[in-house]
């Protein structure tokens, strides 16, 4: 007898075709039957009458690494119908950690994973450690990472031993697992590095069938030679690169979402393996401290805050910003944009702007910034709306463009529910079936389900998730496609999602009638020459 019958739903089986009324039955761990009225017994059938029944979606850009082994049942993912989390993203990855470094890299990510505690680890004794949870994850390791284990937060080109070092860190963290390789050229010290460091990384990946992602250099008034740089290291060395939350930032920019939407579309149709994903919010977040200039950031945490109690610097920040905007955002229409999100030093300010803040305490807002980084040694993270909505919506309505809420799997409670965080964390996939397709008609269901399922695992390489079909993992998703929402708001961000009833993942059931069952049935998915062992 089959173990699961999920019965009398609309299959949007993940391919982008138009949905289908039939019965999914797994055994075990995989999905056997995929038929209209399927003529047997299962040991548990669950009506999915009046609901969607689609492959787990997959959340191809995160930081849940950071959340995960604080909040392993991935509540605020795994109630959006999230099954597979891709981590390690923006060049940031828990590990490697080299002997003595722990502190630092805690340092260095204190406003990103407040709740992890860094130790030191070869990349393969993380993977091995890793908690269970209740998603799949699939692990890339860091290029910011490999780059202070090596040299710090030195802003220069790294010499030939140094070079030598990162590739063997890289080469150990394949040899693991690791699906390859993620840069955040947009902070320091990603930003410290030249073009051909990447290309060089790249070579390696190439070597091991492994793949790049990439926050690119600049998502602002250089996000179009950013793009090209990410689609050269493609063209380059043949390696898969995935665009990390493609946006428009700073007001100088906004109006362009077509023209850049048309470039990768452009690269895409001469056959570069080229993706990118987006989170549907005009609003991102980031550590406060990466606002400013990156040459602030050099040479570490003790020579920034150094830097920041001279008023020469001070001003020289002001000029720099005054010039080109804020680094990685460019112009903001005003500091009422930028809004405190989580801050170990101002904790009841969450939700406050930095406008508001300046005024209130009679000074300039990069006064606020650079006191406020001062005070708690960069911890703080904010958010800033630094996107037109335009774009935003022309972008999500892309339908080969993939959902990645570039967010951390919280719960509402403990360590992950402090502050308040970007609500993509909560809602970025009921979002765009809700919003974005129901209310606004952005996208058909079937084209959204593909960006969430299908279209991700052909970007990933993975051949068994990703659709509902006879063999595949049964990682399954159903919702009703009337009421699904996001609930997460900037004021009150830590809301599950509605209208997501059931999620399976590799057979089991972790959200039953809307509830979790406590279930941590995940794997960390293991890549070896480009494919998911
Ligand atoms: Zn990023």
């Amino acid at each position: 007898m089959d173990d699961l019958l999920i019965r009398g739903g609309l299959v949007v089986d993940g391919t982008g075709v138009p949905g289908r009324p039939a019965d999914v039955v797994v055994s075990g761990e995989r999905i056997t039957t995929v038929e209209s009225s399927w003529r047997g017994d299962a040991r548990r059938t669950i009506d999915a009458r009046d609901r969607i029944v689609a492959p787990g979606f997959i959340d191809i850009h995160t930081h849940s690494d950071f959340t995960l082994p604080v909040n392993p049942r991935a509540e605020s993912k795994v109630r959006q119908g999230v099954t597979t989390e891709v981590v390690g993203n923006c060049g940031f990855s828990a590990a490697p950690v080299l002997p003595g470094m722990a502190a630092m890299l805690g340092d260095y990510l204190a406003a990103s994973a407040p709740a992890l505690t860094f130790r030191e680890t070869t990349f393969a004794r993380y993977l091995d450690e890793f908690p269970p949870t209740a998603v799949n994850t699939i692990m890339q390791v860091g290029h910011n990472t490999l780059r202070l284990m090596t040299m710090g937060m030195d802003r220069r080109a790294p010499t030939r031993s140094e070079r030598a070092h990162m590739e063997a860190l890289l080469i150990e963290a394949l040899e693991a697992g690791a699906m390859g390789l993620s840069s955040g050229l947009f902070t320091a010290p990603g930003s410290y590095a030249e073009p051909d460091e990447i290309v060089g990384l790249a070579r390696v990946l190439a070597r091991h069938e492994a793949r790049y992602a990439s926050h690119v250099r600049d998502e602002a008034d250089g996000v179009f030679d950013a793009v090209r740089e990410a689609i050269a290291v493609a063209e380059a060395t043949g390696v898969h690169v995935q665009i990390g939350h493609l946006k428009l930032s700073g007001t100088a920019g906004w109006g362009g979402a077509a023209k850049l939407l048309g470039e990768i579309d452009a690269a895409r149709r001469r056959g570069v393996p080229v993706d990118c994903d987006q989170y549907p919010y005009d609003t991102a977040t980031n550590p406060l401290r990466n606002l400013l200039p990156s040459w602030v950031q050099e040479g570490g945490l003790p020579a920034m805050l150094e830097r920041l109690a001279q008023p020469a610097i001070r001003a020289r920040i002001r000029a720099d910003v005054a010039r080109s905007g804020l680094n990685n955002f460019g112009a903001i229409p005003s500091w009422d944009a930028v809004r405190i999100a989580v801050s170990p030093t101002l904790p009841d300010e969450a939700g406050q702007t930095i406008g508001v803040l300046a005024r209130r305490r009679g000074v300039d807002p990069l006064d606020v910034v650079s006191d406020v980084v001062v005070a708690d040694r960069g911890a703080t993270r904010i958010l800033i709306t630094s996107m037109a909505e335009a774009d935003v919506d022309a972008i999500t309505g892309a339908p080969w463009v993939l959902v990645g809420s570039d967010e951390n799997a919280r719960e509402a409670h403990g360590v992950t529910g402090r502050g308040k965080p970007h609500p993509r964390a909560y809602g970025t996939f009921a979002r765009v079936l809700g919003r974005c397709v129901r209310e606004r008609g952005l996208l058909t269901l079937p084209q959204a389900i593909f960006k969430m399922t299908g279209g991700a695992a052909a970007a990933l390489g993975l051949t068994d998730r990703g659709v509902l079909a006879p063999g595949a993992w049964a990682d399954i998703t159903i919702f009703d496609p009337l009421t699904i929402a996001d609930q997460a708001t900037y004021d009150d961000p830590h809301r599950y999602a509605a209208g997501v009833s059931t999620v399976v993942v590799n057979g089991t059931v972790v959200i039953d009638g809307g509830a979790h069952t406590g279930a941590l049935p995940g794997r960390v998915l293991r890549f070896r020459g480009g494919a998911a062992a």
